[in-house]
C-alpha cells in the first residue's frame, strides 16, 4: 500500500517499479528482433509518457535508433468510462510514409484508442504499424485489435501510476497500482 493524498483512498501495488523495468528490457528485445526499418515510435499521450520514456531507452540498449513523435488522443466520457469516440488533439508531425511505426499506449481495453492510432498511421503510408502496450485488460474488444507487444495482462480494476491518472493525478507514481476509494 502506498500513500494517497486523500485519506478515503488507497493504492495497492499491482506491478512494482522493478517488475516493470525487468519486463521492459524483454519487450525491447522483442521489438529489436523484428529488425524495424526507419523506426518511428509514437507514444499516445498522456498516459504512456513514462512507459514510452523507459521503453525508448531500453530500445537504445537493444541497439535501435528510433525517432520519436507524439500523438495525443482523447476520448469523450468521464474519467473512468470512455464513450467510444476518439479524436486527435495533438497530431504527429513527422513523415510516416515508408516507415515501420511502433505505437505505444498505456492500456488496451476496448481497443478503440489503439485502432484509431493504427488506422491513422497506416492511412499515411506507414509500412507497418506495430502496437505495444503496458497493460492488456481482459475486456471485450470493440473490433479486431490486439497488441503486438505487451508488458502485462492486467486485472479488470482501475489503475493509476506509471503515467496513468485519475483527473491528471497519480501519474508520478513509479509503480502501477489499483486505486481504491472507500465510500
Ligand atoms: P480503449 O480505447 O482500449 O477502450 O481504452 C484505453 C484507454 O482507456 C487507455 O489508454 C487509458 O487512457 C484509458 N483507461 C482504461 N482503463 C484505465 C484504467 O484502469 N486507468 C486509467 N487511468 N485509464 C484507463
Ligand atoms: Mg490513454
Amino acid at each position: 500500500m502506498a500513500n494517497a493524498p486523500d485519506p478515503t483512498t488507497r493504492i495497492d501495488v499491482i506491478f512494482s517499479a522493478a517488475e516493470i523495468a525487468a519486463r521492459i528490457k524483454v519487450l525491447a528485445g522483442e521489438v529489436a528482433a523484428r529488425a524495424p526499418h526507419d523506426l518511428l515510435v509514437v507514444p499516445i499521450l498522456k498516459g504512456s509518457f513514462i512507459f514510452a520514456g523507459d521503453l525508448v531507452r531500453a530500445l537504445h540498449h537493444a541497439d535501435l535508433t528510433p525517432e520519436i513523435d507524439f500523438l495525443t488522443l482523447a476520448s469523450y466520457g468521464d474519467a473512468t468510462f470512455s464513450s467510444g469516440e476518439v479524436r486527435v488533439t495533438r497530431d504527429i508531425t513527422s513523415e510516416i510514409a515508408g516507415r515501420d511505426v511502433l505505437i505505444v499506449d498505456d492500456i488496451l481495453e476496448t481497443g478503440r484508442t489503439l485502432a484509431h492510432a493504427k488506422a491513422l498511421v497506416l492511412d499515411r503510408g506507414a509500412t507497418s504499424a506495430m502496437t505495444c502496450v503496458l497493460l492488456d485488460k481482459p475486456v471485450p474488444r470493440a473490433g479486431e485489435i490486439n497488441a503486438d507487444f505487451k508488458a502485462f495482462d492486467c486485472p479488470e480494476v482501475f489503475v493509476v501510476g506509471y503515467g496513468m491518472d485519475l483527473a491528471n493525478r497519480y501519474r508520478e507514481l513509479p509503480f502501477v497500482g489499483n486505486l481504491i476509494t472507500d465510500n
